[in-house]
């Protein structure tokens, strides 16, 4: 970054958790680049008062109301505003910056990060549900309002960077490298005892809980597939995934000329996270630099489609299209929750997503609006399977 620019004001939707407080390190390091205007957390008051006083924010957003007097009390005296509720996180995404990290998880951070992208400024996109559920919206929205979607999950943010504008039309495939989660080599019979504690421990990223689960389960890359599909604007048919288990590949785009362009690096978000604050430029991280000859081999397997079904029910999502990738991700985050909580067993997660699919009949979806009622719908469908599945 060039010290005679002016700052760059960024918000933060989320930044609390994993990608959050990796963004608020960031800054925190670049303190003379950037000027934060809006940070938000769910319920995490207290760390979040901790982040709005580090960094000098200009506001702090609760979407748990119930929070607010944590809040309110943890930063008084200090100037820094203070809101809670659905309302006020999109108040806060609205508000004036430059770039917007959306950074929250689940489906929850959809009709804030739209928000963000109405103001027409660069978007920092980690939130991959927001593109599952709302994908075609989120794009003619961007397009609309003169949004730039930076994508900051480390594979579309490696086909973002290798994917050359001027040769789009010769691009054959592109390849999403996958880890394969902590269970890869685990046979099936034993996979029915996984615990909540073994499926968040990823063997090579450090993330939410969430997304952890969902590595382990593979509905991660599912999403991915869609997430790419917006994106990039490639067909499902030609987005492949290559098991790749030491994160070093983030993913590759191959030409008809036969070329293959990939992106490496350390498996550290703080990578993607610093290309979507710097973009167009690039700026300075604490990333260790990537030692091949340390680590000597990077190997590749194919998916296993039949201990990891979740990548070929994304997929089905993805071609049926309309309402299906909302009743998946919907599906899937109460599944998820509920083995968190111990009262479903890992195979039951991508069981009461198969189940909820096909109790919903696919349609078109038009607006905001229907996709926000499907996926309560959906959610609530899936909490009262719930009750019927045995732990
Ligand atoms: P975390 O669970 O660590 O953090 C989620 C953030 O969202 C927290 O700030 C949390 O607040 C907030 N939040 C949760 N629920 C709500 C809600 N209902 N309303 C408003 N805010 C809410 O998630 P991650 O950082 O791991 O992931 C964030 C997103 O980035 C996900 O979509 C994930 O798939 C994606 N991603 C993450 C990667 C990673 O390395 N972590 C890598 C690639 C993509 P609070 O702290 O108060 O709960």
């Amino acid at each position: 970054m060039n010290g005679a620019d002016s700052p760059r004001s960024v918000t933060i939707l989320g930044s609390t958790g994993s990608v959050g407080c990796n963004t608020v390190d960031l800054i925190a390091r670049n303190r003379e680049f950037y000027r934060v205007v809006a940070l938000t957390a769910n319920s995490a008051a207290t760390e979040l008062a901790e982040q709005a006083l580090l960094l000098k924010a200009e506001l702090a957003v609760v979407a748990d109301e119930r929070c607010y007097g944590d809040l309110k009390n943890a930063l008084s005296g200090s100037g820094i505003e203070v809101a809670a509720g659905a309302e006020a996180l999109v108040e806060a995404a609205r508000r004036s910056a430059d770039v917007v990290m959306a950074a929250i998880v689940g489906a929850a951070g959809l009709p804030c990060t739209l928000a963000a992208i109405e103001q027409g400024c660069v978007i920092g996109l980690a939130n991959k549900e927001t593109l599952v559920c709302a994908g075609r919206l989120m794009i003619d929205a961007a397009r609309a309002h003169g949004a730039r979607l930076i994508p900051v999950d480390s594979e579309h943010n490696a086909i973002f960077q290798v994917l050359e504008e001027r040769h789009r039309l010769a691009v054959s495939h592109i390849t999403l490298t996958a880890s394969g989660g902590p269970f890869r080599e685990w046979p099936l019979a034993k996979m029915t005892q996984i615990t909540p504690a073994e499926a968040v421990a990823h063997p090579n990223w450090d993330m939410g809980a969430k997304i952890s689960v969902d590595s382990a389960t593979m509905m991660n890359k599912g999403l991915e597939l869609i997430e790419a599909f917006h994106l990039f604007g490639i067909p499902e048919e030609k987005i492949e995934i290559l098991v790749h288990p030491q994160s070093v590949i983030h993913s590759l785009v191959a030409y008809r000329d036969g070329s293959v362009l990939a992106q490496l690096g350390q498996p550290d978000m703080r990578t993607p996270i610093s290309y979507a604050l710097a973009w167009p430029r690039r700026m300075s991280t604490p990333v260790a630099s990537l030692d091949l000859a340390r680590i000597a081999a990077l190997t590749f397997e194919s998916p296993d489609d039949e201990r990891f079904p979740a990548m070929k029910l994304a997929r089905e999502s993805l071609q049926n299209g309309g309402s299906a990738p909302i009743v998946l991700n919907a599906a899937n985050e109460i599944a998820v929750e509920a083995f968190l909580a111990g009262e479903i067993g890992f195979l039951e997660i991508i069981r009461l997503v198969e189940r909820t699919l096909e109790r919903f009949p696919h349609r078109g979806i038009e607006d905001l609006e229907t996709v926000l009622e499907l996926d309560i719908s959906a959610r609530r469908d899936a909490s009262e399977q719930l009750s019927a599945i045995a732990v």
